[in-house]
């Protein structure tokens, strides 16, 4: 009969670390299905659909998919994690189960229906070192604040500022980001912490549910931040676009429409097309990226160490081999 101990089986067998894995064998993902799904479908090594209706969605995760995240983020008994995009609450069980009671995981979804399942499933299965919220994630939750760890489990146009600042010193960040220069995948990062840096790295290439509310609607802010500046100076910068990836995460101010990217943050703003950046304002931001760029010979997101500041406004982009 598939249940929890074949789900840990098969972790271990993929090569999941115990610690790990033994978070998978002490919660019924059952619990935290919604839908009518089988037994051997909701043990497998899949995403299952949790909770569906006319107006929401919500899907827990692969099990070995996040079993990697919390490897990357080094979870373990005792730590703090918050957790960006609860669901149903499974995964944030799970983290609950290997951080055990010294521990602390602290979930939060947006959505009041999908909220009001978790809270009820993480009822029945007796966790009680989660502290499920329903808010939007953007803003985090400085209450517990600084956490070893942040996961996010939806996939965001960008990263926050209040997660990096929430963030302990040292600790690590994991999110999906909605890169618009990918239609295939979220390109998945990892970031850390390290003498007041942000660093971030790609580690995945994923397929998440897209946030909504302030983690989502970028190109809607873009748009209309590019609309709304009137400017005549007139601004030109090659890039090759194979580096749009790395542009979208330092500026957090690029987004896609149809063929054309448009930058925007509310100082200058520009468009993308024919391999050239086209624009008016101050685009100092823009342009120190597109700079630093040129120096590493125009590198994709997936082979680069990033390193920057809380604003985002320093920054140093290394070539992979650093
Ligand atoms: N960790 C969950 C999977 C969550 S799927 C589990 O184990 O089941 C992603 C969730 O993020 C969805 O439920 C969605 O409603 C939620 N979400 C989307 N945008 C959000 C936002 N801005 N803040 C918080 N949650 C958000």
């Amino acid at each position: 009969m598939p249940s929890a101990k074949s789900l840990y089986e098969l972790l271990l067998s993929m090569g999941i670390k115990e610690e790990i894995a033994r978070g998978f064998l002490e919660v019924p993902r059952e619990y935290f299905v919604f839908e009518r799904e089988l037994l051997w479908q909701i043990y497998s090594d899949s995403v299952v659909i949790t909770y569906e209706d006319e107006e929401v969605h919500t899907t827990s995760s692969q099990p070995s998919l996040m079993a990697q995240f919390m490897e990357e983020l080094g979870i373990k008994e005792g730590s703090k994690i918050l957790e960006i995009g609860g669901g149903t609450g499974y995964n944030a069980a799970v983290m609950a189960k290997i951080v055990g009671e010294t521990g602390l995981v602290v979930s939060i979804e947006y959505n009041k229906k999908i909220y009001d399942l978790g809270k009820k499933a993480l009822e029945r299965a007796g966790i009680n070192n989660v502290i499920f919220l329903n808010k939007d994630g953007f803003e985090g939750e400085e209450k517990y604040a600084p956490y070893d760890a942040i996961l996010s489990a939806v996939g965001v146009d960008f990263v926050p500022k209040n997660w990096f600042e929430q963030l302990k010193e040292g600790g690590r960040l994991i999110a999906p980001l909605n890169v618009k220069s990918s239609t295939f995948y979220q390109p998945t990062l990892l970031f850390w912490k390290e003498n007041g840096w942000i660093y971030a790295k790609q580690r995945f290439a994923t397929s998440f549910i897209k946030a909504g509310g302030k983690l989502g609607n970028l190109a809607e802010k873009v748009y209309e931040m590019y609309h709304s500046l009137k400017c005549e100076n007139f601004l030109e910068f090659p890039m090759a676009f194979e580096s749009m990836g790395i542009v979208e995460v330092l500026s957090a101010a690029v987004s896609r429409f149809g063929v054309e990217f448009l930058f925007a943050d509310g100082k200058g703003k520009a468009k993308y097309s024919s391999e050239f950046w086209r624009g008016c304002g101050d685009l100092n931001r823009l342009s120190n990226i597109i700079n630093e760029l040129e120096k590493n010979d125009y590198p994709n997101l997936s082979k680069v160490l990033l390193k920057f500041d809380l604003n985002r406004e320093n920054f140093r982009i290394f070539r992979e081999g650093f």
